[in-house]
């Protein structure tokens, strides 16, 4: 889309708001041409009186105009916020007028819709507060905003039982047996790499003993470890033994009031009884099995290489094993699935009763074979339609959702939500979603984030994104594991 911008400096918000109003349009700044199709021209003024944004959006042969004006006031940063939400507001205003479409989540484009509902709790509002706020103020629809309402308040009330000690672990295992057609992630499927799985661990097990020690000497204790990929269960028993033991020996006492520790056990042709039995062995307490669908058709399009029989098994051998929990994901919006092969895949994991189901809404990025291929998927309707089956199937069977976030490029501008029983949320996940506590990472592509207690300063470190160069650079791991160190020192 053309953009031709005039007195303002807010082509960010321009542009977040281009992709979730526009997901196929990439913007283009220039003067609008007569053979220009599809156009904005935004002309923004600022004069003692206040912020005035006037729009012209040109869209399939349509043209709308759009003015807005406010005071500004407050600090230069609630200011600078002000402005934002004015030409956000305009942008989608001018949208839904030219297209009569209402997007889900209106004109918000961030991750964590329900960050808003956050504040407002924290700051004394009520969630029917909260909720008014993200329909008038943000055009949320009223089932999106009462959703981001309820994983608001469960992220508030996790919120409170953190003290300011309190921090997360990720621990990431970069390898998959075989790579998945939606994927973007730098997982190297084992079939390709298996020569760097070895010095992988080597590495992953000194940077976290490194890590354990230091966690110690800052008196932080971990309240919730995930350890994730890729596919953690693609390592063997053994090597997944040697991880769970250098983290237990090296934590030690900063586990004491550890109250989750999970494995993703993703592919289910990649459980083993031998591999349960060890993180049993070492309390593990929540596994997640992530089929991602139940249809045989879908399975093949999407490149895994088992069968819905096998994921049967792999729930079977996962639930003789007697952990706590279970986690399960599905994604709605796969090639070749269709209304009913959801809901076909989604009563399964009902009938198998797992206590913690996470609906994905498929996005697509950059890198994936769905979009390198153009492997046609389903459409927003029947995305919408798979998504509207969900919410009150798993209600009706006594989950609420406690964490949702956002990703670019979500088929239908959706969302992915957690799904729990009573009691069976899984706190790693609320606590990086909500940005809640610190989360120390190992391994590839981990990324440490450093939240200060006030949740007012974040600040990020990154380890090398592949398996080769993580393992080759230990002085890169050490000085993301010192400025953690110095975060926690500055407090
Ligand atoms: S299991 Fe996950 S990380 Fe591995 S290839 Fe599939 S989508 Fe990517």
């Amino acid at each position: 889309m053309k953009l031709e911008v005039h007195g303002c400096e807010e082509r960010y918000t321009i542009e977040q708001s281009l992709l979730n109003l526009f997901p196929g349009e990439l913007p283009v700044y220039g003067p609008v041409q007569p053979e220009d199709e599809s156009w904005a021209v935004f002309d923004c003024l600022e004069d003692n009186d206040g912020y005035q944004v006037d729009l012209r959006l040109s869209w399939n042969g349509r043209t709308v105009s759009r003015q807005a004006r406010q005071v500004l006031t407050g600090t230069a940063f609630q200011r600078e916020g002000q402005r934002r939400h004015i030409i956000g507001s305009c942008f989608f205003l001018a949208y839904r007028e030219l297209t009569g479409n209402q997007p889900p989540w209106g004109m918000l484009t961030g991750v964590r819709p329900d960050k808003l509902v956050t504040e407002a709790l924290s700051e004394g509002g009520t969630p029917e507060e909260a909720r008014a706020l993200l329909e008038s103020r943000y055009y949320v629809t009223p089932p999106r905003a009462a959703l981001a309402v309820e994983t608001g308040t469960a992220a508030f009330q996790a919120a409170g039982d953190l003290g300011p000690k309190d921090i997360a672990v990720y621990i990431g295992i970069p390898f998959c047996p075989t790579r998945c057609a939606y994927c973007s992630f730098v997982s190297q499927s084992v079939e390709r790499s298996f020569a760097l799985v070895e010095p992988y661990v080597d590495a992953l097990a000194e940077e976290i003993a490194a890590g354990g020690r230091m966690v110690r000497e800052l008196g932080l204790q971990v309240r919730a470890a995930y350890m994730g990929g890729g596919t953690p269960t693609t390592l063997t028993a053994a090597q997944m033994d040697r991880i769970l033991s250098v983290y237990e020996a090296s934590f030690g006492p900063a586990l004491d009031a550890c109250r989750e520790l999970t494995v993703e056990a993703g592919r289910p042709d990649t459980i083993t009884a031998e591999k349960l039995a060890v993180l049993k062995a070492h309390g593990v307490d929540r596994v997640s099995v992530n089929p991602q669908t139940m249809e045989a058709e879908v399975l093949q399009a999407i490149g895994r290489r088992h069968s819905p029989g096998e994921i049967e098994q792999a729930m079977e051998l996962t639930a003789r094993a007697g952990f706590r929990h279970i986690n399960m994901d599905l994604i709605v919006g796969l090639p070749a699935d269709t209304p009913e092969g959801f809901r076909r895949s989604l009563a399964r994991c009902l009938e198998f009763g797992t206590e913690n189901l996470t609906v994905h809404t498929l996005a697509l990025k950059k890198g994936s074979r769905i979009l390198l291929e153009g492997v046609p998927i389903p459409g927003p309707d029947a995305v919408a339609e798979m998504l509207d089956h969900a919410s009150p199937a798993l209600r009706d069977h006594g989950y609420a959702p406690y964490y949702l976030y956002r990703q670019k490029y979500m088929s239908g501008s959706f969302e992915n939500v957690g799904w729990s029983i009573p009691d069976g949320a899984c706190l790693y996940n609320i606590y990086i979603m909500s940005e809640l506590c610190s989360i120390l990472s190992f391994g590839a592509g981990g990324s440490t984030k450093m939240v200060a207690p006030d949740r007012r300063r974040i600040q990020r470190v990154f380890n090398p994104k592949y398996p080769l160069e993580y393992s080759q650079r230990p002085e890169k791991l050490l000085a993301n594991q010192a400025a953690f160190a110095a975060f926690y020192q500055e407090l």
